[in-house]
């Protein structure tokens, strides 16, 4: 079993810091303790992973590795939630699509997540579709945005691209469900982004 909390909202100004949408900068802390409790509780039933649900946000990159240097996470899910301004995904957010236009939210959205894979600092990209959620569709195929994620530009970040798996994981769901060690994880690919997260550290 797998916790993923969303990290605290470092990306935006202190008021702006919902804390309805993520945990709070001061429960950070009490989040890893927690979980480490849990592992510690359950450790002869059931695995337990300390995950992290971890805002791309662009510019911010060097506080993101920060807070991943905080812990040893298992799982870092990369996700992308704030677009040009503002959310993409809040309640109030479907006006935007009116206003600024499907195709332009579209690409942008994939424009960074693209830029997410790229730090190489999360083991999973989440919800890929996300601007969808208010029901807009692009009327065109999106191919700037698939040619972002075309051949070997993020192939040595996913985590299961370079494994040759019969049911290639796509998602931290896998790693959860199996019962795999962490070692397992890592000989899995998810170590790439492990690595990568431990050599900022030390940089
Ligand atoms: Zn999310």
């Amino acid at each position: 079993m797998a916790f993923t909390d969303h990290i605290p909202l470092y990306f935006l100004p202190e008021g702006k810091r919902d804390p309805k949408l993520a945990m709070g900068e001061d429960q950070f802390d009490d989040y890893l303790k927690e979980v480490e409790s849990l592992r510690r509780e359950f450790s002869s039933l059931i695995p337990i992973r300390l995950g992290l649900e971890a805002d791309y946000a662009e510019g911010h990159e060097e506080a993101l590795a920060g807070w991943l240097a905080r812990a040893d996470w298992d799982l870092v899910l990369g996700s992308v939630h704030w677009v040009a301004g503002d959310w993409i995904d809040a309640p109030g957010s479907a006006a935007r699509f009116d206003r600024e236009g499907v195709g332009p939210l579209y690409a942008e959205y994939y424009r960074l997540l693209a830029k997410a894979a790229e730090t190489g600092l999360f083991d999973v990209l989440t919800h890929f579709d996300l601007p969808k959620k208010h029901g807009h569709r692009p009327r065109e195929p999106l191919e700037e945005a698939i040619a972002l994620f075309d051949g070997d530009r993020i192939e040595h970040r996913a985590a299961t691209d370079r494994h040759e798996e019969e049911e290639a994981p796509a998602c931290g769901a896998h790693v959860a469900h199996d019962g795999v060690d962490r070692r397992e994880i890592g000989e899995r690919g998810q170590s790439d982004a492990r690595e990568q997260r431990q050599r900022r550290q030390r940089d």
